[in-house]
Protein backbone atom coordinates (compact mmCIF):
# COMPACT_ATOMS: atom_id res chain seq x y z
CA UNK A 1 0.00 0.00 0.00
CA UNK A 2 2.68 2.41 1.29
CA UNK A 3 5.45 1.22 -1.88
CA UNK A 4 1.57 2.11 -4.40
CA UNK A 5 2.41 5.43 -2.66
CA UNK A 6 5.83 5.95 -3.62
CA UNK A 7 5.47 4.29 -6.76
CA UNK A 8 2.76 6.82 -7.37
CA UNK A 9 4.94 9.83 -5.91
CA UNK A 10 7.22 8.89 -8.60
CA UNK A 11 4.65 8.79 -11.35
CA UNK A 12 3.92 12.17 -10.07
CA UNK A 13 7.05 13.25 -10.24
CA UNK A 14 7.74 11.92 -13.72
CA UNK A 15 4.32 13.37 -14.84
CA UNK A 16 5.33 16.54 -13.91
CA UNK A 17 9.00 16.71 -15.36
CA UNK A 18 7.49 15.76 -18.65
CA UNK A 19 4.93 18.17 -18.20
CA UNK A 20 7.56 20.90 -17.47
CA UNK A 21 10.09 19.81 -20.28
CA UNK A 22 7.46 19.55 -22.37
CA UNK A 23 5.57 22.86 -21.98
CA UNK A 24 9.07 24.46 -23.11
CA UNK A 25 10.77 22.06 -25.40
CA UNK A 26 8.80 22.05 -28.78
CA UNK A 27 10.59 21.80 -31.98
CA UNK A 28 13.35 24.33 -32.01
CA UNK A 29 13.84 26.41 -35.27
CA UNK A 30 17.89 26.81 -33.99
CA UNK A 31 20.24 23.91 -35.38
CA UNK A 32 22.12 23.43 -32.31
CA UNK A 33 21.78 19.48 -31.29
CA UNK A 34 19.83 18.75 -28.12
CA UNK A 35 20.57 16.49 -25.37
CA UNK A 36 17.90 15.17 -22.88
CA UNK A 37 18.60 12.54 -20.16
CA UNK A 38 16.40 11.61 -16.86
CA UNK A 39 18.26 9.70 -14.19
CA UNK A 40 16.77 9.02 -10.52
CA UNK A 41 19.07 11.03 -7.90
CA UNK A 42 18.52 12.79 -4.72
CA UNK A 43 15.38 10.84 -4.17
CA UNK A 44 13.71 12.15 -7.23
CA UNK A 45 14.23 12.14 -11.21
CA UNK A 46 16.06 14.78 -12.42
CA UNK A 47 15.29 15.41 -15.79
CA UNK A 48 18.36 17.60 -18.15
CA UNK A 49 18.52 19.16 -21.64
CA UNK A 50 20.77 21.16 -23.24
CA UNK A 51 21.41 22.55 -26.18
CA UNK A 52 25.09 22.85 -28.14
CA UNK A 53 27.84 20.66 -29.81
CA UNK A 54 28.70 19.03 -26.83
CA UNK A 55 25.60 18.76 -24.87
CA UNK A 56 25.95 15.12 -24.37
CA UNK A 57 28.92 14.85 -22.63
CA UNK A 58 28.10 18.20 -20.60
CA UNK A 59 25.25 16.63 -19.27
CA UNK A 60 26.83 13.46 -18.13
CA UNK A 61 29.26 15.90 -16.34
CA UNK A 62 26.37 17.50 -14.65
CA UNK A 63 24.95 14.63 -13.47
CA UNK A 64 27.94 13.29 -12.67
CA UNK A 65 28.26 16.77 -10.23
CA UNK A 66 24.71 15.40 -8.46
CA UNK A 67 25.91 11.79 -7.78
CA UNK A 68 28.80 13.30 -6.10
CA UNK A 69 26.43 16.15 -3.53
CA UNK A 70 24.07 13.13 -2.88
CA UNK A 71 27.06 11.25 -1.77
CA UNK A 72 28.03 13.80 0.55
CA UNK A 73 24.41 15.13 1.33
CA UNK A 74 22.40 11.99 1.65
CA UNK A 75 20.47 11.06 4.18
CA UNK A 76 19.91 7.74 3.37
CA UNK A 77 23.79 6.93 2.68
CA UNK A 78 25.27 5.75 5.92
CA UNK A 79 28.56 6.97 4.37
CA UNK A 80 27.62 10.67 3.79
CA UNK A 81 29.12 13.57 5.62
CA UNK A 82 24.98 14.67 6.75
CA UNK A 83 25.11 11.21 8.07
CA UNK A 84 28.12 10.90 10.02
CA UNK A 85 27.51 14.68 11.39
CA UNK A 86 24.20 12.81 12.75
CA UNK A 87 26.27 9.98 13.81
CA UNK A 88 28.13 12.27 16.03
CA UNK A 89 25.36 14.48 17.15
CA UNK A 90 26.02 15.22 20.80
CA UNK A 91 30.06 13.80 20.31
CA UNK A 92 32.83 15.25 17.72
CA UNK A 93 33.02 17.77 15.11
CA UNK A 94 33.30 15.91 11.66
CA UNK A 95 35.45 16.56 9.07
CA UNK A 96 33.36 18.02 5.72
CA UNK A 97 33.90 18.95 2.10
CA UNK A 98 33.31 22.82 1.20
CA UNK A 99 30.07 21.47 -0.62
CA UNK A 100 28.91 20.61 2.12
CA UNK A 101 30.15 23.28 4.60
CA UNK A 102 28.43 25.67 1.73
CA UNK A 103 24.80 23.55 2.17
CA UNK A 104 24.79 24.04 6.15
CA UNK A 105 26.05 27.45 6.21
CA UNK A 106 23.88 29.21 3.54
CA UNK A 107 20.88 26.31 5.47
CA UNK A 108 22.08 28.53 8.70
CA UNK A 109 22.04 31.89 6.58
CA UNK A 110 17.97 31.27 5.65
CA UNK A 111 16.72 29.77 9.27
CA UNK A 112 18.27 33.05 10.60
CA UNK A 113 16.40 35.21 8.17
CA UNK A 114 13.34 32.98 8.11
CA UNK A 115 12.75 33.19 12.36
CA UNK A 116 13.30 29.20 12.10
CA UNK A 117 10.40 28.17 9.84
CA UNK A 118 13.05 27.10 7.48
CA UNK A 119 14.78 24.77 10.35
CA UNK A 120 17.94 22.77 8.86
CA UNK A 121 17.72 20.28 11.92
CA UNK A 122 14.66 19.30 12.06
CA UNK A 123 15.44 15.55 11.13
CA UNK A 124 14.64 13.94 14.46
CA UNK A 125 10.74 15.70 13.86
CA UNK A 126 10.61 14.73 10.26
CA UNK A 127 12.02 11.11 10.98
CA UNK A 128 8.88 10.75 13.96
CA UNK A 129 6.43 11.56 10.80
CA UNK A 130 8.63 9.29 8.17
CA UNK A 131 6.21 10.75 5.42
CA UNK A 132 7.23 9.31 2.04
CA UNK A 133 8.48 6.19 3.62
CA UNK A 134 6.93 2.61 4.45
CA UNK A 135 6.51 4.24 8.14
CA UNK A 136 4.80 6.97 7.84
CA UNK A 137 2.65 7.82 10.68
CA UNK A 138 1.01 9.89 13.34
CA UNK A 139 3.50 10.31 16.32
CA UNK A 140 2.46 11.13 19.87
CA UNK A 141 2.73 14.35 20.99
CA UNK A 142 5.17 12.76 23.53
CA UNK A 143 7.12 12.23 20.76
CA UNK A 144 7.42 15.96 19.24
CA UNK A 145 7.94 17.06 22.95
CA UNK A 146 10.85 15.27 22.89
CA UNK A 147 12.69 16.61 20.36
CA UNK A 148 10.71 20.05 19.77
CA UNK A 149 12.85 21.32 22.21
CA UNK A 150 16.14 20.87 20.39
CA UNK A 151 15.47 22.91 17.05
CA UNK A 152 18.33 25.54 18.20
CA UNK A 153 19.94 26.09 14.99
CA UNK A 154 22.57 27.84 16.67
CA UNK A 155 23.96 24.53 18.54
CA UNK A 156 24.68 23.18 14.64
CA UNK A 157 28.20 24.92 14.92
CA UNK A 158 30.66 25.28 11.58
CA UNK A 159 34.46 25.61 11.22
CA UNK A 160 35.97 26.83 8.11
CA UNK A 161 39.91 25.84 8.68
CA UNK A 162 39.70 23.18 8.87
CA UNK A 163 35.92 22.45 7.32
CA UNK A 164 34.12 20.51 10.35
CA UNK A 165 30.54 20.41 11.57
CA UNK A 166 28.71 19.55 14.99
CA UNK A 167 25.50 19.28 16.77
CA UNK A 168 25.65 20.04 19.87
CA UNK A 169 22.77 17.85 20.74
CA UNK A 170 22.67 13.79 20.25
CA UNK A 171 18.60 15.05 20.04
CA UNK A 172 19.45 17.05 17.03
CA UNK A 173 19.31 15.73 13.73
CA UNK A 174 20.59 17.71 10.18
CA UNK A 175 18.29 17.32 7.15
CA UNK A 176 19.37 19.14 4.04
CA UNK A 177 16.50 17.66 2.14
CA UNK A 178 14.61 21.35 1.95
CA UNK A 179 17.91 22.66 0.26
CA UNK A 180 20.14 20.09 -1.39
CA UNK A 181 18.12 19.84 -4.36
CA UNK A 182 18.29 23.58 -5.24
CA UNK A 183 22.06 23.45 -4.42
CA UNK A 184 22.13 20.44 -7.20
CA UNK A 185 20.60 22.33 -9.79
CA UNK A 186 23.03 25.65 -9.16
CA UNK A 187 25.57 23.25 -9.79
CA UNK A 188 24.23 21.47 -12.85
CA UNK A 189 23.93 25.04 -14.03
CA UNK A 190 27.49 25.59 -13.55
CA UNK A 191 29.13 22.33 -14.54
CA UNK A 192 26.85 23.12 -18.02
CA UNK A 193 28.03 26.41 -18.42
CA UNK A 194 31.71 25.65 -17.67
CA UNK A 195 31.22 23.25 -20.80
CA UNK A 196 30.00 25.93 -23.25
CA UNK A 197 25.97 25.38 -22.32
CA UNK A 198 24.27 28.39 -22.85
CA UNK A 199 21.07 27.16 -23.43
CA UNK A 200 19.43 24.35 -21.15
CA UNK A 201 16.27 22.90 -18.56
CA UNK A 202 16.89 21.33 -15.59
CA UNK A 203 13.86 20.27 -13.73
CA UNK A 204 15.05 18.07 -10.23
CA UNK A 205 11.65 16.66 -9.31
CA UNK A 206 9.71 19.93 -9.88
CA UNK A 207 12.96 22.50 -9.13
CA UNK A 208 13.41 24.00 -12.40
CA UNK A 209 16.49 25.54 -13.34
CA UNK A 210 16.60 27.56 -16.73
CA UNK A 211 19.82 28.53 -18.03
CA UNK A 212 20.10 31.05 -20.43
CA UNK A 213 17.07 31.72 -23.06
CA UNK A 214 16.01 28.76 -25.60
CA UNK A 215 17.61 27.69 -28.06
CA UNK A 216 16.16 30.58 -30.32
CA UNK A 217 16.46 33.36 -28.02
CA UNK A 218 12.67 32.87 -26.51
CA UNK A 219 11.92 32.68 -23.05
CA UNK A 220 11.70 29.37 -21.43
CA UNK A 221 8.00 28.45 -20.58
CA UNK A 222 6.88 25.88 -17.50
CA UNK A 223 3.80 25.05 -15.88
CA UNK A 224 3.18 25.90 -12.21
CA UNK A 225 1.69 22.62 -11.09
CA UNK A 226 -2.34 22.95 -9.63
CA UNK A 227 -1.94 21.59 -6.25
CA UNK A 228 -5.35 20.47 -6.31
CA UNK A 229 -5.01 18.21 -9.50
CA UNK A 230 -1.30 16.56 -9.11
CA UNK A 231 -1.94 13.09 -10.21
CA UNK A 232 -3.83 14.69 -13.46
CA UNK A 233 -0.53 17.16 -14.19
CA UNK A 234 -2.87 19.98 -14.61
CA UNK A 235 -1.03 23.59 -14.16
CA UNK A 236 -2.26 26.38 -12.68
CA UNK A 237 -0.76 28.58 -15.01
CA UNK A 238 2.31 29.36 -16.54
CA UNK A 239 5.67 31.37 -16.60
CA UNK A 240 8.40 32.85 -18.73
CA UNK A 241 12.02 32.92 -17.73
CA UNK A 242 15.25 32.94 -18.39
CA UNK A 243 18.53 32.18 -16.08
CA UNK A 244 16.50 31.67 -13.44
CA UNK A 245 15.34 28.84 -10.98
CA UNK A 246 11.81 27.97 -10.29
CA UNK A 247 10.94 26.00 -6.86
CA UNK A 248 8.17 24.90 -5.43
CA UNK A 249 6.96 23.37 -2.03
CA UNK A 250 4.10 21.62 -2.13
CA UNK A 251 1.62 19.66 0.38
CA UNK A 252 0.97 17.01 -2.79
CA UNK A 253 4.42 16.29 -2.94
CA UNK A 254 4.67 13.54 -0.30
CA UNK A 255 1.87 12.67 2.16
CA UNK A 256 -0.05 9.75 3.85
CA UNK A 257 -3.87 9.92 4.54
CA UNK A 258 -5.00 9.09 8.07
CA UNK A 259 -8.76 8.70 8.80
CA UNK A 260 -9.71 11.59 6.29
CA UNK A 261 -7.02 14.08 7.30
CA UNK A 262 -3.91 14.19 4.89
CA UNK A 263 -0.28 14.69 6.71
CA UNK A 264 1.81 15.91 4.69
CA UNK A 265 6.04 16.75 4.96
CA UNK A 266 6.96 20.47 5.58
CA UNK A 267 7.18 20.31 9.27
CA UNK A 268 5.96 23.72 10.99
CA UNK A 269 9.20 23.92 13.54
CA UNK A 270 7.13 25.50 15.84
CA UNK A 271 4.50 23.11 16.30
CA UNK A 272 6.14 19.82 14.79
CA UNK A 273 3.32 19.15 12.48
CA UNK A 274 2.40 19.59 8.94
CA UNK A 275 2.21 23.15 8.37
CA UNK A 276 -1.29 24.17 8.43
CA UNK A 277 -1.98 28.05 7.42
CA UNK A 278 -4.00 27.88 4.27
CA UNK A 279 -1.27 27.19 1.54
CA UNK A 280 -1.27 24.50 -0.90
CA UNK A 281 2.07 25.56 -2.64
CA UNK A 282 4.51 28.03 -2.63
CA UNK A 283 6.92 28.81 -5.26
CA UNK A 284 9.87 30.97 -5.28
CA UNK A 285 11.53 32.53 -8.46
CA UNK A 286 14.87 33.55 -8.08
CA UNK A 287 18.28 33.44 -9.47
CA UNK A 288 19.88 31.05 -7.29
CA UNK A 289 18.16 27.67 -6.87
CA UNK A 290 19.58 26.99 -3.38
CA UNK A 291 17.86 30.32 -1.89
CA UNK A 292 14.62 29.63 -4.26
CA UNK A 293 14.77 26.29 -2.24
CA UNK A 294 14.91 27.16 1.24
CA UNK A 295 12.69 30.11 0.54
CA UNK A 296 9.89 28.17 -0.69
CA UNK A 297 9.55 25.60 2.17
CA UNK A 298 9.94 28.96 4.82
CA UNK A 299 7.20 30.63 2.88
CA UNK A 300 5.06 27.93 3.34
CA UNK A 301 5.56 27.31 6.63
CA UNK A 302 5.39 31.59 7.21
CA UNK A 303 1.99 31.66 5.88
CA UNK A 304 0.74 34.61 2.98
CA UNK A 305 1.15 37.34 4.62
CA UNK A 306 4.33 36.87 6.27
CA UNK A 307 5.50 34.53 3.45
CA UNK A 308 4.96 37.85 0.85
CA UNK A 309 5.79 40.44 3.60
CA UNK A 310 9.38 38.15 3.76
CA UNK A 311 9.72 38.08 -0.48
CA UNK A 312 8.85 41.60 -0.98
CA UNK A 313 11.65 42.58 1.18
CA UNK A 314 14.24 40.67 -0.59
CA UNK A 315 15.64 41.92 -3.81
CA UNK A 316 15.12 39.87 -6.75
CA UNK A 317 13.01 37.43 -5.54
CA UNK A 318 10.04 36.69 -6.48
CA UNK A 319 6.93 34.05 -5.06
CA UNK A 320 3.44 32.41 -6.47
CA UNK A 321 1.61 31.44 -3.66
CA UNK A 322 -1.72 29.15 -3.82
CA UNK A 323 -4.05 28.89 -0.65
CA UNK A 324 -6.79 27.02 -0.14
CA UNK A 325 -9.34 29.25 -1.03
CA UNK A 326 -8.44 29.13 -4.71
CA UNK A 327 -6.38 32.15 -4.55
CA UNK A 328 -3.08 32.76 -6.20
CA UNK A 329 -0.88 35.52 -5.35
CA UNK A 330 1.79 36.76 -7.00
CA UNK A 331 4.79 39.24 -5.25
CA UNK A 332 4.84 42.53 -7.01
CA UNK A 333 7.80 42.05 -9.02
CA UNK A 334 6.57 39.86 -11.34
CA UNK A 335 5.59 41.60 -14.74
CA UNK A 336 2.01 40.65 -16.15
CA UNK A 337 3.37 39.20 -19.36
CA UNK A 338 5.20 36.71 -17.36
CA UNK A 339 2.60 34.93 -15.49
CA UNK A 340 -0.49 33.79 -17.36
CA UNK A 341 -3.59 31.65 -14.97
CA UNK A 342 -4.24 28.99 -16.72
CA UNK A 343 -6.79 27.02 -14.80
CA UNK A 344 -10.53 28.14 -13.74
CA UNK A 345 -10.34 26.38 -10.83
CA UNK A 346 -8.13 29.90 -9.35
CA UNK A 347 -8.68 33.32 -9.23
CA UNK A 348 -5.52 36.42 -9.20
CA UNK A 349 -3.95 38.73 -6.61
CA UNK A 350 -1.33 40.78 -7.36
CA UNK A 351 0.75 41.98 -4.39
CA UNK A 352 1.51 45.70 -4.61
P1 LIG B 1 10.80 21.12 0.28
O1 LIG B 1 10.08 20.13 -0.57
O2 LIG B 1 11.96 21.81 -0.37
O3 LIG B 1 9.88 22.09 0.93
O4 LIG B 1 11.51 20.29 1.46
C1 LIG B 1 10.80 19.44 2.29
C2 LIG B 1 11.75 18.47 2.97
O5 LIG B 1 12.62 19.18 3.87
C3 LIG B 1 11.03 17.44 3.83
O6 LIG B 1 10.84 16.22 3.14
C4 LIG B 1 11.97 17.29 5.04
O7 LIG B 1 13.00 16.38 4.76
C5 LIG B 1 12.57 18.66 5.19
N1 LIG B 1 11.77 19.61 5.98
C6 LIG B 1 10.46 19.51 6.40
N2 LIG B 1 10.08 20.62 7.04
C7 LIG B 1 11.16 21.46 7.06
C8 LIG B 1 11.40 22.77 7.58
N3 LIG B 1 10.45 23.46 8.21
N4 LIG B 1 12.62 23.30 7.38
C9 LIG B 1 13.61 22.64 6.73
N5 LIG B 1 13.44 21.41 6.23
C10 LIG B 1 12.23 20.82 6.37
MG1 LIG C 1 12.72 23.74 -0.28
Amino acid sequence: MKYIKYKKTCLILFLLSTLILSACSGPSPSMLPRSRKTKPLLGTIITAEAYGPDADKALDLAFKRVGEIEDKMSQYLETSEVSLINQMAGQEAVPISEDTYFVIKSALDYARKTDGTFNPVIGNIVGLWGIGTDNARVPSQGEIDKFLPYLDYDQLVLTKKPYTAKLKSDKMKLDLGAIAKGYAGDEMARVLSENGITSAILNLGGNVVMLGKKPDNSLWTIGIQNPNEPERGEIAGILKGKNTSVVTSGSYERFFEQDNVRYHHIIDPYTGYPSENGIISSTIIAESSTKADALSTAVYVLGLKKGLDLIESLANIEAIIITDDHNVHISSGIDDDLFTLKSEDFSYEKSR
